[in-house]
């Protein structure tokens, strides 16, 4: 039974298309066993997209994401003998209130687990468009290796302040440079700092997502691609999976090209969170992760059924 740890609904995100309740129904129909709902976390007013500018706020966001929460909870409580919800948001690091946001997010809610992303650099989105991508490298510089030098620094200040249980798109920085395959051992002090990164992770026990939205993007591999996560398995990383879906479409999209990738990485297991008496990060009580075994039955755990129909409401 497929699972991701990673989604956004259209309801609760400017991006995104279609409700909550319809992401979770199209995981049901998919097959999956345990979904995360994982909206973006609320941004200040001068961190809007431009699709919000003149919509909402930074307190419309907020209310928003409160709206969310509490969405998620009736959806997970409605669902609840159909698919493992799991209730989660997406962090951002932006600037310094990036910090105050997030902690202050954590003890307002309780959540199951969160994700620790970084999609600005210089505060300027790096995943958007060109012409920001172009701005936010202009600002490090004006190349590509100098950006993802500034981008994994960054990335490690994120990393060291929240310590996400799971770390999203680790090479989302890729995505709208001139090579996005390029193999970063190539660039021996984008790699050291990637590396650092990675045994960073690591060291305090964060899953690494593999997340298949790389491939929906057009690269050839999800994010991370093969060589990081071949380091990240032999520091003792720990993965898991995600679609990052955006919409109902998204659910599982690529699921099927993963197995040729996990062989390609030589992973056997990955991980997956769920409910437990003893809890691995303080900060989450109640929910620890488990393993999966890929080796024997791939085709089980990453098959996603394309035929199912939403059964509806229970
Ligand atoms: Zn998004
Ligand atoms: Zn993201």
């Amino acid at each position: 039974m497929p699972f991701s740890h990673h989604s956004h609904s259209g309801q609760f995100c400017a991006h995104a298309k279609g409700t909550l309740e319809e992401m979770i129904q199209a995981a049901i129909a998919k097959g999956f066993d345990t979904f995360a709902l994982t909206e973006h976390m609320p941004r200040d007013d001068e961190d809007l997209y431009p699709e919000e500018q003149g919509n909402t706020s930074a307190q419309g966001l907020t209310q928003l994401f409160d709206n969310y929460y509490w969405e998620a909870q009736r959806l997970r409580a409605k669902y609840q003998s159909q698919i493992h919800i799991l209730i989660g948001l997406e962090a951002e690091w932006i600037r310094p209130s990036s910090l105050a946001r997030t902690k202050a997010l954590l003890e307002q809610y309780r959540f199951d687990l969160f994700i620790g992303s970084v999609h600005h650099m210089h505060t300027v989105p790096i995943d958007f468009d060109a012409p920001m991508y172009i701005e936010a490298r202009r600002q490090s510089g004006g190349t590509d290796e100098r950006l993802f030098e500034d981008y994994y620094d960054t990335q490690l200040e994120m990393l060291q302040a929240l310590r996400p249980p799971i770390v999203g798109h680790f090479d989302l920085v890729r995505l709208l440079s001139d090579e996005p395959n390029r193999d970063l051992r190539s660039w021996p002090t984008v790699w050291a700092k990637m590396l650092r990164n990675l045994e960073c992770i690591a060291s305090y026990g964060g899953l690494l997502e593999i997340n298949t939205a790389g491939l929906r993007k057009g690269m050839d591999d999800p994010y991370p691609a093969v060589p990081i996560c071949q380091e990240f398995l032999r520091l003792g990383g720990r993965f898991t999976l995600s679609d990052d879906s955006h919409q109902v479409g998204h659910v599982g999209t690529n699921y099927h090209r993963l197995p040729e990738f996990l062989q390609r990485v030589d992973i056997e297991e990955v991980y997956r969170f769920v409910r437990a008496a003893e809890s691995r990060d303080e900060r989450f009580p109640g929910i620890n992760v488990e393993s999966v075994s890929i080796k024997d039955g791939v085709a089980t755990h990453l098959s996603v059924s394309d035929t199912a129909q939403s059964s509806g409401a229970p």
